[in-house]
């Protein structure tokens, strides 16, 4: 049977699926291209790590042709173990990447390439990516999935701590170090949120302030909570063997916790999305891609997926699911 006739047939067996998302937002207008012998690639992921490949492996299975751009610098590397992954709790980030890499090894649409994307040009059904390498790639499709990186602060130690001692996130490794004493790096109003969330892990927490000018009202708060506040610029983070991390200040004595929490500000991984003008949205830490429902970008035929595209909070989980949506909402733009 003629691949022509197999395309066909999967979009007459998947029309029904689709109505909902059609009458969300309507597809874009099927070209003539659509019929004809596809010779450029259907879709080109850029982010090979939870996202990007969730997308792929919807859109392998789908059978459409499909190019992964990745660099291999996934945001958890600096953590040991990754958890709240179902059914791959407590396992090292690398270990659940190469697992899944294996998994979509079995899929001949999909094709893995160890390169930077550099640059993207074109329109919906005719994208450019050029890659570090200087090859040019085309596709019909595109989805961002590059990822944020986080912007470490000058200070002394952040940076070697970051991921084992100074961490992100209660969900990722909360419960590992739970009724111990926890430090939390103040960085906006946005912060009492983590105080108020933190109780359910610890009841021993000290909040630094950072220099933050924090108001005699949030003070009080904190004080009803028992939650000390300290004062003065944070100069460095200590670490001696296995003992948590001590915290040295500008003013006063250092202060030693079991675990620090921070939330450095991001940025995207990659700048691809500047010249083209994608809408984004602000949020505390950084900005992130604005998308609709099904991870269309402001641009037709661009889709973002994971922490580039989440302005809530960030996960495994999250990105996952974010990248399946946008591979299959590449996919079904794509039905003639
Ligand atoms: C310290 C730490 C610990 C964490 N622990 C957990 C945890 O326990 N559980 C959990 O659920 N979440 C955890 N997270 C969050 C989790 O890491 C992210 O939510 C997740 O990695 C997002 O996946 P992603 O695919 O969107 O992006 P990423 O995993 O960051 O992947 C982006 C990929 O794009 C590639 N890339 C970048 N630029 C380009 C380019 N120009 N061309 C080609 N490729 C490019 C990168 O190399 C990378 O492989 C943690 C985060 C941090 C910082």
């Amino acid at each position: 049977m003629q691949r022509r006739t197999l395309l066909k047939m999967a979009a007459v067996s998947a029309v029904g699926v689709t109505s909902t998302w059609a009458n969300a937002k309507s597809n874009p207008a099927p070209s003539i291209r659509n019929t004809e012998h596809i010779k450029m690639n259907q879709v080109i992921i850029i982010g090979g790590s939870f996202a990007g490949l969730a997308a792929a492996l919807q859109l392998g299975r789908a059978r459409r042709d499909v190019i992964v751009l990745d660099t291999g610098l996934q945001r958890n590397r600096f953590a040991g173990r990754s958890h709240g992954v179902l059914g791959h709790d407590d396992k090292p980030p690398s270990a659940i990447l190469a697992e899944a890499r294996q998994q979509l090894a079995r899929y001949p649409a999909i094709k893995f390439v160890n390169a930077r994307a550099d640059s993207i040009s074109g329109n919906i059904d005719n994208f450019s990516v050029v890659t570090d390498d200087g090859e040019t790639l085309s596709a019909r499709r595109l989805i961002l999935s590059y990822g944020v990186v986080d912007q470490m602060p000058d200070v002394k130690g952040f940076a070697e701590s970051w991921g084992t001692s100074v961490i992100p996130c209660p969900y990722c490794d909360g419960f590992e170090v739970a009724d111990q004493h926890w430090g939390l790096v103040w960085s906006g109003p946005q912060s009492m949120n983590q105080v108020r969330l933190f109780h359910d892990w610890t009841a021993r927490l000290t909040v630094f302030g950072n220099g933050h000018d924090i108001t005699p009202e949030i003070r009080t708060d904190l004080a009803g909570r028992q939650v000390p506040l300290v004062d003065g610029r944070i100069t460095e983070i200590a670490r001696q063997g296995s003992h948590g991390p001590t915290i040295k200040l500008d003013t006063g004595p250092d202060v030693a916790v079991d675990i620090l929490f921070a939330h450095p500000r991001n940025k995207p991984s990659a700048s691809l999305h500047d010249p083209l003008g994608l809408a984004t949205v602000t949020t505390p830490t950084g900005i992130v891609l604005k998308t609709d429902e099904r991870r269309e970008t402001s641009m037709p035929g661009i889709y973002a997926a994971g922490d580039l595209a989440n302005p809530g909070i960030p996960s495994v989980t999250t990105a996952t699911w974010q990248g399946a949506t946008a591979g299959i909402s590449a996919q079904q733009s794509m039905l003639v």
